[in-house]
């Protein structure tokens, strides 16, 4: 399949209207979510996401839309505490257990969040009891280690490892192997740091079957890694490379049905680590009519909170399939 150079993404980004820099965040979502504990107890946290406005990446991974919601320049220093202090202060009287600060890049990129910033968000969010930010191993830095002897209560570092297919994680433009994944996961455990990692299903150039033992390979790698929350996201057609393949029938994007096959082939890590599949964008997913749409989301749903694979199979498959 044909690479990608970062000067090929950025030329066929589309054109879209982007925020501007400022000091409040771009949303806040209050959701639930299951958490294993060292001893991989499953609870059930309230947890509030606050999707941070700051500069772009400066990596450029194939897939990625997220650039949509950063602005060009890097991130002035201030912006981010002022949105999380903000954000914080319109609170009810019941805090969420989980805090995610979310900023569309990478927590620890100094152009992504200055430097000078993380010692006053950490003061900020010190006394919560779990903190997920999201970070690309090529900035897990001492950095790291110093936010998070700053917080009183946990932090989770969430990474997109994507695959362990080498080719296909090289073709992604992830600029990472998984020795440099293996290495961050160290890193992190050496400081009690939780970790969580993305990946995606149904990568092009591999048979359904090839994709089920690519994932449950990257699940097994992740969870000796310490990975202790795991989040399947279905391949869509995010970025104008992706579409342009999809329209030249170069990728098909996943199905209901193929969710859940590779859900159960997930099964005998489910015990470590949480396991998971990214609902959003739901309807792009294929093999779902009107009707069993939102019954089959209800379904997955339940299964994110519950961890329960029974469910998976329990539900007999709508005619549309
Ligand atoms: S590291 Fe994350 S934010 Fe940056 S380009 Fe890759 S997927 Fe997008
Ligand atoms: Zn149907």
């Amino acid at each position: 399949m044909r690479s990608f150079s970062k000067q090929d993404i950025e030329a066929l980004r589309p054109p879209v209207r982007r925020p501007t820099p400022g000091d409040r965040a771009l949303a806040v979502v209050h959701e639930k979510e299951a958490y294993r504990d060292n001893f991989h107890q499953l609870s059930i946290a309230e947890c509030l996401t606050i999707f941070l406005k700051g500069g772009e990446c400066p990596l450029r991974c194939l897939m990625c839309d997220m650039w949509q919601h950063t602005h060009r320049a890097p991130t002035p220093t201030g912006n981010i505490p002022k949105q999380i202090e903000f954000e914080l202060s319109r609170l009810q009287a019941t805090r969420p257990k989980v805090l995610k600060l979310y900023n569309a890049s990478n927590f620890f990129a100094p152009r992504n969040i200055p430097s000078s910033d993380l010692p006053v968000i950490a003061d900020l969010i010190a006394d919560w009891p779990r903190v997920v930010v999201e970070n690309h191993p090529k900035f897990m830095s001492a950095a790291v280690l110093k936010f998070s002897s700053r917080l009183i209560g946990e932090l989770e570092i969430a990474m997109g490892l994507e695959t362990v297919h080498p080719q296909l994680l090289a073709w992604l433009n992830k600029d990472m192997s998984l020795d440099d994944f293996e290495r961050a996961c160290r890193l992190c455990r050496s400081a009690s740091i939780k970790l969580r990692c993305f990946l995606l299903l149904q990568l092009p150039g591999l048979t359904n079957s090839e994709n089920r033992r690519w994932v449950a390979k990257s699940v097994e790698i992740a969870v000796s890694c310490g990975v202790t929350h795991i989040c399947l996201i279905p391949l869509r057609s995010q970025s104008s490379i992706l579409a342009g393949l999809l329209e030249a029938g170069k990728l098909t994007l996943p199905t209901y049905a193929q969710l859940i096959q590779v859900l159960l082939s997930c099964k005998p890590w489910g015990t470590h680590s949480v396991i998971t599949a990214d609902t959003w964008n739901w309807d792009l997913l294929g093999g779902m009519c009107a009707a069993c749409s939102p019954i089959k989301k209800q379904i997955i749903e339940t299964f994110n909170l519950s961890q329960n694979f029974d469910l998976l199979d329990e539900y007999p498959d709508c005619e549309c399939a």
